[in-house]
């Protein structure tokens, strides 16, 4: 994996069964060819062979900032400025306490009503702990901006909406922000490995995002955060564990935290999950994620114009124009959940999201323009046979 191509897709790199259409990688991207491997290579080669000893033969202590250093370039920020670990709930989390901690004189958190649960759920229980009277403010996503004043403390969104594929403007809010003395936090859960991303140039103060959407990384594979460089020393982190002390196995009785990003690592990493994302993330040395938008925009047009034409009672409730949109695509039908399950049966694989979302996430490095005609086919011939009325695909499962 060495040379760069325009050439997308890259399927041969990809496992994914030849009779599915898989328009959920937005949710749970596909494994890469020969991740079972690696698994495998993790428990039969180190664990073990070498026992505890692999935590320095085979670096397992040193793989939060390998793949680290393997993010950075893909949200566009600089070596050394991302730690990974944990989940995105916990990543939102340490982001948000910080910022608050950046602005004790403010008492606002500004999101929107777009924003994924948890990313709201993190804010409220983080504003009972302290209980210190701050609020969470969710306006609608598009007037997030003109709520952005002088008592705002954290400006805190999730960049690409994750029902309707709705992008933010980025820069323009950070920038505001900034003119009224907020921090911003950016979510990229639905941005990383989606679109060109160059955090550092927003100069926002952070970043989160999961890797287990568009990067690959394997169900429950680690978070990232990203500090800005120059106030990752003054911070002081929410969750002060041992990993992230200047000097853990110093087993110093107080906390005394490491002068880099490694500040923001708490436990133990979870060290077969990082070895699957480090394989995953070498994709991309491969592709250009100039090359990836554009592959995106094109399917999705495709995507958007036969769903149209073949079944005109679905509502588009993405943007209609490409630049305001993330990789995915979503319609609304009251019926979207039995539609969704009908579809997964035909062997075209998107999802349900609350209230009424058929949602299709568009990810060029495995899919082609034959993929987007023959998922909007499947999906006509669901429609026009009424095949989502059959009782089976009324029932709700654990996960839709
Ligand atoms: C997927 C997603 C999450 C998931 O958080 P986890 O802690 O990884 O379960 C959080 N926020 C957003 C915006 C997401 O899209």
């Amino acid at each position: 994996m060495t040379t760069r191509t325009t050439g997308l897709p890259r399927k041969d790199l990809f496992d994914i069964p030849s009779d599915i259409v898989y328009l959920d990688g937005n949710s749970l991207g596909p494994p890469l060819r020969g991740s079972a491997q690696q698994a495998v290579e993790v428990v039969s080669d180190e664990w073990e062979k070498d026992l505890i000893q692999a935590w320095n033969s085979a670096n397992w202590m040193s793989m939060p900032r390998i793949v680290g250093d393997q993010i950075a370039p893909v949200i566009g920020v600089q070596p050394g400025s991302v730690a990974m670990g944990d989940t995105l709930s916990i990543k939102a989390y340490q982001a948000l306490a910080a910022a608050l901690d950046i602005r004790p004189d403010r008492r606002v958190i500004l999101s929107d009503s777009g924003n994924f649960p948890t990313d709201l759920y993190i804010a409220q229980g983080l504003i009972d702990t302290l209980d210190r009277g701050h609020k969470l403010a969710t306006p609608p996503p598009d007037e997030v901006e003109e709520h952005i004043d002088e008592e705002v403390a954290v400006v805190y969104l999730t960049h690409v909406d994750y029902r309707t594929g709705r992008m933010h403007d980025m820069d323009a809010i950070t920038k505001r922000a900034h003119e009224c003395g907020a921090v911003t936090i950016w979510d990229l859960a639905h941005s990383a490995g989606a679109v060109p991303l160059e955090m550092r140039q927003t100069n926002t103060e952070f970043a989160v995002g999961c890797t287990y959407k568009f990067l690959n990384g394997g169900p429950g594979a680690p978070a990232f955060i990203y500090i800005r460089p120059d106030i990752v020393n003054s911070i002081r982190p929410a969750l002060t564990g041992w990993l992230g002390h200047k000097d853990p196995f110093a087993m110093d009785l107080r906390y005394d935290p490491a002068m880099s990003t490694e500040r923001f690592r708490i436990g133990t990493p979870p060290v077969v999950q990082f070895k699957l994302l480090h394989f995953a993330m070498k994709i991309w040395d491969l592709v250009d994620m100039s090359d990836i938008r554009l592959a995106a925009t094109r399917l999705s047009e495709l995507f958007i114009e036969e769903v149209e034409r073949r079944c005109p009672i679905l509502d588009l409730v993405s943007p209609r124009n490409a630049s305001n949109r993330g990789s995915q695509v979503s319609f609304a039908s009251d019926e979207a959940y039995s539609i969704i399950q009908a579809l997964i049966d035909s062997g075209v694989i998107g999802d349900f999201r609350e209230p009424n979302i058929l949602r299709f996430g568009i990810a060029p490095l495995y899919l082609d323009e034959n993929d987007m005609v023959r998922a909007a086919e499947t999906l006509e011939h669901v429609m026009k046979a009424e095949i989502w009325r059959e009782p089976k695909y009324q029932v709700k499962k654990q996960v839709t």
